[in-house]
């Protein structure tokens, strides 16, 4: 039998929720380890970037000097997924963002910054998203952005949903609240690059984790046949 390699999986670790990545992404299939250095850039097959501050991390990866080469990576197909101000640093352009701010970019999107404003800065709501089965994922939001816009060549993989599971699940926040972002998409797909708003990181569910195994494991299989 040809044993297949574990991916090894990084994340990108500047700031943000780095353990809870590395926790999800070993229980999904593959090895993780924190990336922080230029080499260490060299050596993963695909890369997580944790929710936290879009603004910090963009600093500090340019500081750490891995902006460009992980931006050099993304751009030859590395395998990507965001979560939250990971999120924004995959999308292609960024509203209300720090004017000093950068992202890496990657997916045809355009995402707005601390979009559910002060009245949410953090909430929970169910959220289906395209292509992972099961029950609807518990998603948590802290000061999380939206997708404003996708382009021609990002696919949505969830929206939030409105109505009354939206009311019943996210407790204490008004429903109200909620139902007027109703239809916000929050998870988007683009080829190797994937993001959502939210953080699944933090819940124990590892189907978005597991998906994003399976997603590298297709890359390396295309890799290996094709080069
Ligand atoms: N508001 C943060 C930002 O702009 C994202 C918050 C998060 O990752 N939980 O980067």
């Amino acid at each position: 039998m040809v044993r297949v390699p574990e991916p090894v999986i990084g994340v990108l670790a500047l700031q943000g929720d780095v353990r809870e990545h590395l926790a999800a992404i070993a229980a999904s299939g593959a090895v993780a380890r924190s990336v922080r250095r230029p080499a260490e850039v060299d050596e993963i097959d695909a890369m997580v970037i944790p929710g936290g501050e879009s603004t910090t991390i963009s600093k500090l990866a340019d500081e750490f000097g891995v902006f460009d080469p992980i931006a050099k990576r993304i751009a030859g197909g590395l395998p990507v997924y965001g979560s939250c101000a990971g999120m924004i640093m995959l999308a292609a352009r960024i509203l209300d963002g720090r004017a000093d701010q950068r992202a890496f970019g990657g997916i045809d999107m355009t995402v707005r910054r601390n979009a559910f404003g002060r009245q949410v800065e953090s909430f929970e709501a169910p959220v289906t998203l395209d292509g992972i089965g099961g029950r609807q994922f518990h998603a948590v939001f802290i000061r999380a952005p939206w997708v404003e816009r996708v382009g021609a060549g990002a696919r949505v993989l969830g929206v939030l949903d409105g109505r009354e599971r939206a009311r019943r699940a996210a407790g204490e926040v008004a429903g109200s609240v909620v139902d007027h972002n109703a239809g916000r998409i929050v998870a988007v797909r683009q080829g190797h690059l994937l993001a959502t708003a939210f953080h699944p990181e933090l819940t124990g569910d590892q189907r978005v984790h597991r998906y994003f195994v399976e997603m590298v494991r297709k890359a390396m299989g295309r890799h290996t046949t094709e080069g």
